[in-house]
């Protein structure tokens, strides 16, 4: 509700807080138990700020985080990880960064269990083996390290051990954007057997429109840190409403042949301005096509204009 997450900005000698990065500037989205929510924008848009808050890697400025009732926008760690730490688990772009590299499967797939004091110690290893047939790699590679295994192994890597705690909801973040196309399907293709079989709920962030157009029920659309649509995806993408939507999606290939809208290409003017000094107004009027006198100076209201379909634009009010 009204998630906001500022990052100081400290200058001179004596580091003086001077302004704010506005990474994420009130957001409010609900994701609904057992759905895929996307979150799209370009880099800098504030998505993955929004998932490390959403997760309570970082505090929110404002606003609140409300998971399965509970309020945990300002917990303490050690809070957190008696209450949600287990039930929330966030999968990275790079999962090589984030696989310790002297450690073999067996231990970075168990250490979330040993942390969490999840199963008795000496059933750990079969869980670990389970977990690695559960994402479709081989139990017996227990004993290796990451360095032997490729992109969309080291991803399935990582998506075992997000499961190791059982969470109900998993945050991806551009989880898929450094594989080739076709380890993207079939990484894209586990993720949904996954929800099916254990009921997961995702957040699923990414710039790549398609992506997001295949895996999500409903979409959200991010720009300098504030939600510009939401819809569910059919609607989105057939009809979109706000006109950062519009040319997002007129960048986007139609393949040929097929019985997508094809859509005149819109070329947004200028650079994505600087989260330090958004502008006045709708922040997007710097780089609208069809923005009036009116963007300039009011902020347009975050509201529900056909069923489910949420905008922030002058042009519907
Ligand atoms: Fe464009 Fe104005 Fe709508 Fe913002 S409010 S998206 S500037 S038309
Ligand atoms: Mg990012």
């Amino acid at each position: 509700q009204n998630m906001k997450k500022y990052f100081p900005i400290k200058a001179g000698l004596l580091q003086k807080t001077v302004g704010n990065v506005k990474a994420v500037d009130g957001i409010t989205l609900k994701v609904k138990k057992g759905e895929t929510l996307g979150i799209v924008g370009e880099s800098g848009c504030g998505k993955s700020t929004a998932g490390r808050t959403i997760i309570r890697l970082y505090e929110p400025t404002e606003g609140k985080i409300i998971f399965k009732g509970q309020d945990i926008s300002h917990m303490g760690e050690s809070e957190l990880r008696k209450s949600i730490r287990k039930d929330i688990q966030m999968i990275f772009q790079d999962p090589f960064a984030t696989l310790n590299p002297r450690k073999t499967l067996r231990s970075i797939i168990k250490e979330p269990m040993n942390t969490h004091n999840l199963y008795k110690p000496k059933e750990r290893d079969e869980k670990v083996k389970e977990l690695l047939e559960t994402v479709g790699l081989n139990s017996s590679f227990i004993n290796r390290y990451p360095h032997e295994f490729s992109g969309g192994q080291r991803q399935r890597i990582g998506i075992a051990r997000a499961l190791a705690l059982k969470p109900d909801l998993i945050i991806a973040d551009e989880a898929v954007s450094a594989l080739d196309v076709s380890i993207q399907a079939q990484i894209i293709n586990l993720m949904q057997d996954l929800q099916k079989d254990f009921g997961l709920t995702y957040i699923f962030i990414s710039h790549d429109l398609s992506v997001v157009r295949h895996i999500s029920d409903r979409v959200a659309v991010l720009y300098l840190g504030q939600m510009m649509e939401l819809a569910n995806k059919v609607d989105l993408y057939a009809n979109p409403l706000h006109p950062y939507t519009q040319a997002l999606l007129s960048a986007v290939p139609v393949p040929k042949g097929s019985k997508g809208v094809k859509r005149e290409r819109i070329v947004l003017k200028g650079e994505l301005p600087s989260p330090s000094n958004p502008p006045t107004g709708c922040v997007f009027h710097t780089r609208c096509p069809a923005a009036t006198e009116i963007c300039k100076q009011v902020v347009p209201q975050f509201k529900e204009v056909e069923k489910d379909h949420f905008v922030a634009c002058h042009l519907y009010e």
